[in-house]
């Protein structure tokens, strides 16, 4: 197993309700079997979730003592994992992304065709506005032209001139994640304002812990609710039924690729929406993320387009559509 850390930067500083910076850290991992085949993935921490680069390379040198002979053993090598050393998803989401690419490259198949998925399905996602000033924001969405859905950034207590700033330059498709940066009173009295403004998506308006609060804004929004910071794992998926009309999964979240599918069944069995978002991260993660995409209702992952040195190539959103790249395993190569 070998283990880089990549530096990462945003071609702006990327800001939401929490903060935000320019420069990003995450990892890449590789492991190489017998025959010379090699499967990759990334690991994408964040503070929010209690991970660091340096967190993530030690729990990945602690992990790689347990890797399976097979790389087909992904259910039991997953679950070793879980149990050797808890948190750290996004660790154990690039050792996963990394089985998976190498399970697919034995079989000379790619990882959406081991699923039985079209890649012709996959749907169209979003790129986001991060917070700035009304004048960045409106130079943000020129730029951003080739992409007909827009995320923007909320949080902050100039919510209503940044949607102004927006509609101002554009009349597309425009959806909000605020980031648990609202309170359940501000939300309710947001919610004609994102109808005024034709927003179609709110994502996470409270902080995690509030489902009641939740509950109480899906009720009453004629636009549906999304569960991002409050839905971390398929275990956080129940609570969550009916006080929230759907879900966001991020690899560096749930930890595997198996645990994505995972909580698309369990969120389809309780007919919740499906969204699948990410980190600040390489075409690397995305690329894995963007495999179940044709699962999925909504998809966020623009992580790599954000970024001015993507060290790799591989699924991407030109256009707006998630295409993915047809060569075995997650079809990933460097730049
Ligand atoms: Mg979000």
């Amino acid at each position: 197993m070998d283990i880089e850390l990549l530096q990462l930067r945003t071609k702006h500083p990327f800001i939401i309700a929490r903060g935000g910076q320019s420069d990003y850290r995450t990892v890449w991992v590789r492991l190489t079997d017998a025959d010379g085949h090699e499967g990759w993935g990334e690991a994408a921490p964040t503070r929010f979730y209690g991970e660091t680069a340096e967190s993530a390379v030690a729990a990945l040198n602690f992990y790689g003592s347990a890797l399976p002979e097979d790389p087909l053993d992904l259910e039991q090598a997953e679950r070793r994992w879980e149990t050797m050393l808890r948190g750290n998803a996004a660790a154990r989401a690039a050792l996963s992304s990394a089985l998976h690419d190498l399970a697919g490259k034995r079989l000379g198949v790619p990882v959406y065709r081991m699923w039985g998925l079209d890649r012709c399905n996959a749907p169209q996602s979003t790129f986001t506005i991060g917070l700035d000033t009304p004048e960045r924001i409106r130079a943000k969405v020129l730029e951003a032209e080739q992409y007909p859905v827009l995320k923007v950034k909320l949080g902050t207590d100039r919510d209503i001139e940044i949607l102004r700033a927006i509609r101002d330059s554009t009349s597309k498709e425009v959806r909000v994640d605020a980031n648990c940066g609202w309170t359940v009173k501000r939300t309710i009295r947001m919610l004609p304002v994102l109808k005024e403004f034709g927003v179609t998506v709110l994502e996470q308006p409270l902080r995690p812990e509030d489902l009641d609060g939740l509950a109480a804004i899906t009720a009453q929004s004629d636009i549906p609710v999304i569960a991002d910071e409050s839905c971390v794992t398929s275990l956080d998926i129940p609570p969550l039924v009916g006080k929230v009309d759907g879900i966001n999964i991020k690899l560096a979240k749930c930890g595997s690729l198996r645990e994505a599918i995972r909580m698309i069944a369990i969120a389809r069995a309780h007919g919740m929406m499906v969204m699948v978002g990410c980190m600040i991260e390489s075409s690397l993660g995305i690329t894995a993320a963007a495999h179940f995409t044709p699962l999925v209702d909504i998809v966020d992952l623009d992580g790599a387009a954000l970024l001015a040195n993507d060290p790799f190539v591989g699924a991407h959103i030109d256009g707006g559509q998630v295409t993915l790249p047809s060569g075995p395993g997650l079809g990933v190569r460097r730049r």
